[in-house]
């Protein structure tokens, strides 16, 4: 369905930016991205991906809103004890009228996955999103920094592409720089901008990014197509 006189106002500069376009826009607006995890580095993801014209967002936490995830873009202080993610979809539909954000639930089918935060909720998220056969993203802060990991269908993994890092917790701005930085990748892969195989890594550090592209760890399983 073609973009309303409506939706081209609301993303007029959004479409001049190059790589952009009617034809991205409408990919955003049709896209389903589940972001896993709702720390300090996926509230201001959400908001961004929301404001960018994601169609759908499917929200995928367990946890409740703490006190300290006030500075999480989309929590409410008075809040806390709530689901995140019910507190998150509020904030996100008072944010644009464009998105439709939703608890993931089984069966949601989702056309990228932005996973935010490290461990064993980024090696599972990136797993189920690698053998599912869609773009996914995985962004975790780290003490002055840290690092987004793209990975389109085919490309190297998230195992493959993964360093130890300083496991010192990020401020919340250091998160939210993050945060940002992986929304702009995801909505590159669910656009259609980032095209297979390309994967790559971006390292902020101190404010700086560095990008490179990720390679192939010799026997990994993902060189058989999930
Ligand atoms: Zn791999």
């Amino acid at each position: 369905m073609l973009l309303s006189d409506d939706e081209v106002a609301r993303y007029a500069r959004q479409l001049l930016v190059p790589g952009m376009g009617v034809v991205t826009q409408e990919f955003l607006r049709a896209a389903r991205i589940q972001v896993v995890g709702g720390g300090p580095v996926a509230g201001p993801a959400m908001l961004y991906l929301a404001q960018a014209g994601v169609g759908i967002l499917l929200l995928d936490d367990a946890a409740e809103v703490a006190p300290e995830d006030a500075a999480g873009w989309v929590y409410p202080p008075d809040r806390a004890g709530e689901p995140r993610v019910t507190a998150a979809i509020e904030s996100l539909k008072a944010a644009t009228r464009w998105v439709r954000p939703r608890i993931h639930a089984t069966g949601a089918e989702p056309t990228a996955a932005l996973i935010c935060g490290g461990g064993a909720l980024a090696r599972e998220g990136a797993e189920r999103a690698r053998r599912a056969g869609i773009p996914h993203v995985v962004a975790d802060a780290d003490g002055e920094g840290g690092a987004v990991i793209s990975i389109p269908p085919g490309a190297p993994c998230y195992t493959c592409a993964f360093r130890i890092g300083t496991g010192v917790p990020a401020p919340a701005p250091v998160a939210a720089a993050v945060g940002a930085l992986a929304a702009g990748e995801i909505l590159l892969l669910a656009g259609g901008v980032l095209q297979p195989p390309q994967g790559r890594r971006i390292d902020l550090v101190r404010g700086h990014p560095r990008t490179s592209p990720t390679v192939r760890q010799p026997g990994c399983a993902c060189a058989t197509r999930a």
